[in-house]
């Protein structure tokens, strides 16, 4: 008899599930930012907390205990890669060493259960919340423009910047074989691809450590996904003017023809299918590494700042707003690696995001959405500490740094616990943006390159050593502000 109450039992949990689930709601939340923003780790470590009843006070739900657990089920979407939950935490928990970074289009579903905070919802039983987590290259949200321009004007454009003097070294090789190019030449396959190639490494060497320089599309060129060495990844601007049209059989036509397809078949899709689909939205910055490389870095980001708000809102008469079925409503602008930082300098950093997208926004004009900024580290890699040097004692952080890494004269090995003593941020972000302002002017001069904020220790450490309990049990990883992030993306629909 008992069996039959059991099995009775596990069919009816079962159809509740199953009920449950035909009904429970669900959130798409997009995570997106440039290269290294660090969209892996926070997602990782995000899902991570959730799943693992990670330490949360600012998340209502988890503080007032109604958190009743979240597991992972099968996403919704059959052609979306899935996100690498698993292999990302096993690198980041069993090897310490940090995940392999976003290079395409992924998603992961996380199932949330919690109990009602209203009598009246309580009533109806426990809730439950499909997040759709999907992320994505923010360098694709940069193609957006593009739909705007026609391929002579694109070309004339990207030559112009690329001539421009912070830029013009790093392009010197493309811009080299444009000379002496004829576009109205035969159209040549050989061309094309070196072509293609220098201007990949011309955008590739705008983006690396000491340049930061950030804005140039095509998205794909930096973060091909799965079509790399396609055609329609295989063209470059030519030096034509904006409005002159391209003779049949052309370099210019092969490269219109081509860059039309990139259009179609790659940046289309990308916002019909996906991006107009999301609900939610988490844009991470790297502000620290910009800060670093100077105000040419982070007039730049600025600038990629504006490029990618203008997805969130775009004109009303744009293709992209005709697609739009519904609206993201939360927006969330994330500085992350805050762990880099001493307590004190969090909020610093939180000021110097908000300057820095404030001004897009108020270009957006967002009407409707809930914008907020936030300064966290999804893995906090260090410890505070105070540390007594000469008799003075002063506030440090502690971290393994990674191996290689060096400050002085001393290269770490990645295994030994390192004290740094992280520096300050600038507490008037208002100094820092007239720096910024006259720096950026100065073009190629030193002082477009001179860092920001040079009291602060950039260096990489070691994902933590998580620590287990009295019981075995292994804690999840340490975090800054993640709960504060918990409470403004998903925080009202857990009420
Ligand atoms: P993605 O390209 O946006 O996916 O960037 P990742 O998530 O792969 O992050 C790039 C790198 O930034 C990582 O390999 C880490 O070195 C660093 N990083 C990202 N998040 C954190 C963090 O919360 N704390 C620290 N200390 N480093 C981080």
């Amino acid at each position: 008899l008992t069996s039959i109450t059991d099995e009775a039992r596990i069919a009816l949990a079962n159809l509740t599930d199953f009920a449950s689930g035909m009904i429970a709601p669900s959130v798409r939340l997009g995570v997106t930012g440039l290269s290294r923003a660090g969209k892996t780790v926070f997602i990782t470590a995000l899902v991570h907390n959730l799943v693992h009843g990670g330490r949360l006070p600012l998340f209502s739900a988890a503080k007032s205990g109604r958190l009743a657990g979240a597991h992972l089920e099968p996403q919704p979407d059959d052609a979306v890669p899935r996100f690498d939950f698993e292999a990302h935490v096993e690198r980041m928990v069993v090897g310490r060493v940090w995940p392999d970074s976003t290079r395409r289009i992924s998603e992961l579903r996380v199932t949330i259960n919690y109990e009602s905070a209203s009598h009246w919802n309580r009533r109806l039983g426990r809730g439950q919340l499909h997040l759709d987590i999907v992320d994505y290259p923010g360098e694709w949200l940069l193609d957006l423009p593009l739909l705007a321009r026609d391929y002579a004007r694109w070309s004339a454009e990207a030559v112009e910047l690329a001539r421009l003097p912070a830029r013009a070294a790093i392009a010197g090789p493309f811009l080299a074989a444009l000379e002496g190019l004829d576009p109205d030449g035969a159209e040549d396959e050989t061309v094309a691809r070196r072509l293609a190639a220098l201007f990949t490494d011309y955008l590739r060497a705008a983006r690396a450590d000491t340049h930061a320089l950030s804005t140039l599309p095509p998205g794909r060129f930096l973060m091909p996904g799965d079509l790399d060495g396609s055609p329609a990844l295989t063209f470059a601007p030519l030096d034509v003017a904006r409005d002159r049209a391209a003779l049949p059989k052309s370099l210019a036509a092969m490269m219109e023809r081509r860059y039309d397809a990139y259009r179609d078949i790659v940046v289309r899709p990308f916002f019909r299918d996906h991006f107009a689909r999301l609900d939610r939205q988490v844009v991470l910055v790297d502000a620290l590494q910009a800060l670093n490389a100077g105000p040419a870095a982070v007039e730049d980001l600025r600038h990629a700042l504006g490029d990618i708000l203008e997805a969130f809102r775009p004109g009303r008469a744009s293709w992209l707003s005709s697609i739009l079925t519904r609206r993201i409503d939360r927006i969330l602008f994330a500085a992350t690696k805050a762990d880099h930082l001493h307590r004190s300098s969090h909020d610093r950093l939180e000021a110097i995001l908000r300057r820095l997208v404030g001004s897009a926004m108020e270009r957006a004009a967002f009407a409707g959405a809930a914008v907020d900024v936030v300064a966290l580290a999804a893995v906090r890699a260090t410890r505070e500490a105070t540390v007594t040097r000469d008799g003075e004692r002063l506030p440090a952080i502690l971290g393994v740094p990674a191996a290689g890494e060096t400050i002085g004269d001393t290269v770490f090995d990645g295994t030994a616990e390192a004290a740094i003593f992280p520096g300050d941020l600038p507490a008037d972000p208002d100094v820092l943006f007239r720096q910024v302002a006259a720096g950026a002017a100065a073009g190629g001069a030193p002082a477009a390159t001179a860092s920001l904020a040079p009291d602060v220790s950039f260096v990489r450490f070691r994902p933590p050593r998580l620590e287990r309990t009295a019981e075995g049990v292994t804690l999840s990883l340490p975090h800054i502000r993640l709960d504060r992030v918990l409470e403004f993306l998903i925080g009202d629909r857990l009420t």
